[in-house]
């Protein structure tokens, strides 16, 4: 086999992600914030985004906000909740932790409900929690947990969030754009995403779906500038797709080819199709080569997946990430904190020879390298 050009590597890890060559030749232009081409294509963004959302335009509206996607987070979770309110996280992932994480910082009231890291929230559970704790008013979640690669039922939970009648927070992040999400009837008030994740960007923005309602509602609440959700939302409203601080100019426009190619491919539903069938293939593959995975299929996701290291003396994650690296592809190591593993994604530019090829490399991998 031969080895490939350390600079050329795909990567198998959600974000950043290997994106088209057309969309990165859109950062080879320098664009200036203030003119109208450039402040339409924020727009054109900002419609874009609420259409993939299945929302009503009247209803709900995007707010893009400088940053990594966690940025996003912490946007809304220090923009939304008012003095008096008080947040439930629903956590069983490193994600769900950080936005307790950032609650913490902003000193904002919150309690946590734990799930197992390898289970999805309980409705149930989440319900009667809501009926006996009257004091919460925001519940918060995460819908793909790219710890382990667990895709929440954000459905169920939102069933039981709206009959409580609370404000609903989503983080899509590694999920938007790759699995249908019907915002408006789930009745999510914020969710977040960015821009080098499933719509195939590169890094730089993260976007907020957002109810205009609940939106408006948190006038005033925020705790920090320059992550203030609703003066960002002001701004470029006012002004047309201004940001209110200098834009990632060459992410923007990326971003904004990365959302016509995600049309082009056939939309959401085409996208989820390619990385369902991605995912399926190199779990298959890998359990074939005896490599277990930590979800159950029930709960497995279509982004990425972890498994365990295998049983094997020899094996090492150095050794097989330089392997992999030095033919072509790029992985994660894992996130859990009580059992060794790696993770595999699958999204961004890859494709089912990609997965053909990364099967390959680990059977030659195993062969060689870790039997010697
Ligand atoms: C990627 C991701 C984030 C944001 O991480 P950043 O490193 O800040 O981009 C948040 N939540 C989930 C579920 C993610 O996958």
């Amino acid at each position: 086999m031969t080895t490939q050009d350390p600079n050329t590597y795909k990567l198998l890890t959600p974000g950043p992600l290997t994106t088209s060559a057309s969309v990165r030749r859109e950062m080879l232009v320098d664009r200036c914030t203030w003119d109208k081409d450039y402040k339409d294509m924020t727009q054109e963004i900002r419609t874009g985004l609420l259409e993939l959302a299945h929302v009503d335009a009247t209803l709900y509206t995007t707010v893009l906000m400088q940053g990594s996607g966690t940025f996003g987070v912490e946007s809304v979770l220090s923009s939304v909740p008012g003095i008096n309110d008080r947040v439930l996280v629903l956590v069983n992932g490193a994600y769900s932790e950080r936005m307790c994480q950032i609650l913490t910082y902003h000193k904002i009231a919150f309690d946590r409900l734990d799930f197992d890291w390898d289970q999805v929230p309980d409705a149930q559970i989440v319900g009667n929690y809501l009926q006996s704790h009257p004091e919460i008013t925001i519940v918060s979640m995460v819908h793909n947990e790219t710890t382990t690669g667990l895709l929440n039922d954000i459905a169920a939970i939102a069933r039981v969030v709206k009959a409580w009648n609370k404000t609903f927070i989503v983080d899509a992040m590694s999920s938007f754009g790759g699995v249908d999400i019907r915002v408006q009837d789930l009745g999510i008030d914020f969710l977040v995403s960015s821009a080098n994740k499933c719509i195939q960007g590169v890094p730089g923005f993260s976007f907020i779906i957002a109810r205009r309602e609940a939106l408006e509602k948190s006038r005033g609440n925020a705790r920090s500038l320059s992550l203030d959700l609703y003066d960002q939302w002001r701004v470029m409203e006012k002004d047309g797709g201004k940001w209110r601080f200098t834009s990632p100019t060459h992410v923007v426009a990326a971003f904004h080819r990365a959302m016509a190619e995600l049309k082009a491919e056939g939309g959401i539903d085409a996208r989820h199709e390619r990385y369902s069938r991605c995912n399926r293939l190199m779990r298959e593959g890998m359990e074939a080569m005896g490599f277990k995975a930590y979800i159950d299929t029930a709960h497995q996701g279509p982004i990425i997946t972890t498994f365990f290291y295998p049983d094997n003396a020899r094996f090492t994650f150095a050794s097989m990430y330089d392997y992999l690296k030095r033919h072509g592809y790029v992985i994660y190591p894992g996130k859990l904190t009580e059992r060794d593993t790696f993770r595999l994604g699958n999204i961004g530019e890859i494709y089912e020879e990609d997965v053909q090829k990364v099967l390959r490399i680990f059977k030659d991998y195993l062969q060689g390298e870790c039997h010697g």
